[in-house]
């Protein structure tokens, strides 16, 4: 069996962001020479996401306003998690309702996906570095 290890990093200049990394996920795929297998795909950090949808900015925009009515970041004073010292209480619980990770076969040399399908790493406590993991298996 093959396999590779790869990590992606960000550093957004937002709060909260998404980006698409369907492309650097399909370029780890072709360095790893893998055909026939599965690529895990996770944030490595508990306040943000990896997920898979559509590429669509007002969907996108939508998400933003959903996730900041389920969880306002402001006042900050309202979360718990926050009497700790952090200020992201909020994005834990963004976090959890976009997912840690997604996993997808791997067919021909490439991501089997259905239409419309692209993966993103979700930001919701940016302006600092972090990194999602890439780990593609199979022969
Ligand atoms: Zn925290």
């Amino acid at each position: 069996m093959k396999s590779l290890r790869k990590e992606l990093w960000f550093n957004t200049p937002t709060r909260v962001a998404f980006i698409n990394i369907t492309q650097e996920v399909r370029t780890a795929i072709k360095e790893s020479k893998i055909k026939e297998g599965l690529c895990l795909v996770n944030a490595m950090h508990i306040t943000a996401s990896v997920f898979i949808n559509d590429d669509e900015s007002g969907l996108h925009q939508d998400y933003k306003d959903w996730l900041e009515e389920l969880a306002p970041h402001e006042p900050t004073s309202h979360y718990r998690h926050n009497r700790t010292g952090e200020e992201n209480g909020d994005a834990h619980l963004k976090r959890q309702i976009m997912g840690r990770e997604v996993v997808v076969a791997i067919t021909n040399g490439d991501l089997d996906f259905g239409p419309w399908e692209q993966i993103f790493y979700g930001e919701f406590d940016g302006q600092r570095k972090k990194r999602v993991l890439i780990k593609i298996i199979g022969e």
